[in-house]
């Protein structure tokens, strides 16, 4: 088990200690049987190499912006609240985390007929959480599966730009409902327009972390993603000669398991219908393809203004030798957006932004070069910047353990610099004669200044 899965257990003991009820197993989602023939079909995607779509470690990050609309009663009684905010930017941080993917599968299928495919890449797909809007009306409060329609003329009455971002609906229904909540799959006709809605779960009297499982797997539908298990209107595509067969997921051949049954326990599949979290590798490519083709594309290009965007990133000590080697980051101190995933800042919008970098050579020990050290700024394929420790002064007079300046040196560098959306910004170390460098306290971080969200 690795840090995060430990962290969302914990998380999960400590919600269920306080109150909280998980959601029930068989009832995360359902998608209406009908919506299911939007994704797009067998015909059309027998012509795509569902390889092809799995992105690299520094494929720009997709934004996805989302609005949360709340629906109480007249009087304000029913629902979440205003005082909820602070819950619900937690929730997408924690969707977030489920996206970047960190979390160790336990479903993995084995395919001796298949390349076997690396697995926890990064989605490179993260959500913005743009506007959460209150209204107070009855009718609206109690509104249940399936009509969504009402909800979305209230929010086009208030403002119909949110239409052009991704919306969730948060009802509180009287009677019990059919699952958690429903949304559509992705459509080939770019104009349909996707909604989730989801019904408070009256149990829990804050928006819980459980929440941020059904929504992250909501947003596995809007993004192309089918169930591991038979049913909820969703069921997976088990024909082995189809482009979208999850052979990372269900095995091939003799040891397929397709569908996966919903009631094992060892199945943390982001669409296994569990308050699960961890996504495949083809999953990640099939929702890649989505983005790509389909009309949930429109909500990655979508407006919107993330209101806080900074990173801040450090690495306590450095070795390598050889040509440049771009940095990974031990800690992330600070991650607001999600634009940093650790090695790489994705720029969610057009604007001027801020970055720092500064490092320590020390040549004292380690066996680090006291020659040239630098560490270069990249912004996609342009330098934007060095710093730059020179290479260290000969001994005084050729004298045996005199002072010898420079072999132990801070540098820094910092600039403001306008940049587009989707553009990929890294840090490259590297040497003079691409000697051993021994760095500590390497620090790396960068802010939005002024967004162009116009
Ligand atoms: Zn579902």
């Amino acid at each position: 088990m690795n840090d995060l899965d430990k962290i969302a257990k914990e998380k999960l003991k400590n919600e269920i200690k306080k109150g909280s009820k998980p959601y029930d197993e068989r009832s995360i989602c359902c998608i209406q049987e009908t919506d299911e023939k939007k994704i797009i079909k067998k015909t059309s995607r027998s012509q795509i190499n569902l390889v092809d779509f799995i992105p690299n470690a520094e494929k720009p990050i997709t934004f996805i912006c989302v609005n949360l609309h709340i629906f109480q009663d007249s009087s304000g009684q029913k629902n979440y609240n205003i005082t909820h905010k602070k819950e619900f930017k937690a929730i997408f941080d924690w969707i977030n985390g489920y996206y970047k993917n960190s979390y160790t599968p336990n479903y993995a299928g084995i395919c001796s007929t298949k390349p076997i495919l690396e697995q926890q890449i990064d989605s490179r797909i993260r959500f913005i959480l743009n506007r959460i809007e209150f209204y107070q009306d009855d009718a609206l409060c109690n509104q249940g599966a399936w009509n969504y329609l009402p909800l979305v003329n209230a929010m086009l009455q208030r403002d119909s730009s949110m239409d052009n971002q991704l919306n969730i609906f948060l009802t509180d229904p009287d009677t019990s409902q059919p699952a958690a909540g429903y949304t559509q799959f992705p459509s080939s006709n770019m104009y349909f327009k996707q909604y989730i809605h989801s019904f408070r779960n009256r149990a829990n009297p804050v928006p819980p972390f459980f929440l941020s499982q059904h929504w992250a797997h909501e947003l596995g539908h809007v993004l192309g993603l089918s169930h591991t298990y038979s049913g909820g209107g969703a069921s997976p595509i088990c024909d082995e000669t189809d482009t979208f067969f999850l052979y990372d997921v269900h095995g091939c051949g003799s040891s397929k398991t397709c569908p996966l049954p919903q009631s094992t326990g060892n199945n943390n599949n982001l669409m296994g219908g569990k308050e699960s979290w961890s996504i495949s590798t083809l999953q990640v490519a099939r929702m890649q393809y989505c983005l790509q083709n389909l009309s949930v594309s429109k909500y990655a290009n979508g407006i919107c203004c993330p209101k806080c965007v900074a990173f801040g990133a450090s690495i306590f000590r450095h070795k390598s030798q050889g040509s440049g080697t771009i940095l990974e980051y031990e800690k992330t101190l600070a991650n607001e957006s999600w634009a940093w995933d650790g090695k790489t800042f994705t720029c969610p919008v057009n604007g001027v932004y801020h970055f720092g970098v500064s490092f320590q050579k020390d040549s004292l020990i380690e066996g680090g070069t006291s020659k040239d050290v630098w560490l270069k700024l990249w912004a996609d394929s342009d330098l934007i910047g060095t710093a730059w420790s020179e290479q260290a002064d000969a001994r005084t007079g050729g004298i045996a353990n005199a002072p010898q300046a420079g072999r132990r040196d801070s540098v820094c560098f910092t600039t403001n610099i306008k940049l587009k959306k989707g553009t990929v910004i890294k840090t490259e170390v590297g040497s003079s004669n691409n000697e051993k460098r021994h760095l500590v306290d390497i620090n790396f971080n960068g802010h939005l200044l002024c967004s162009d969200c116009s």
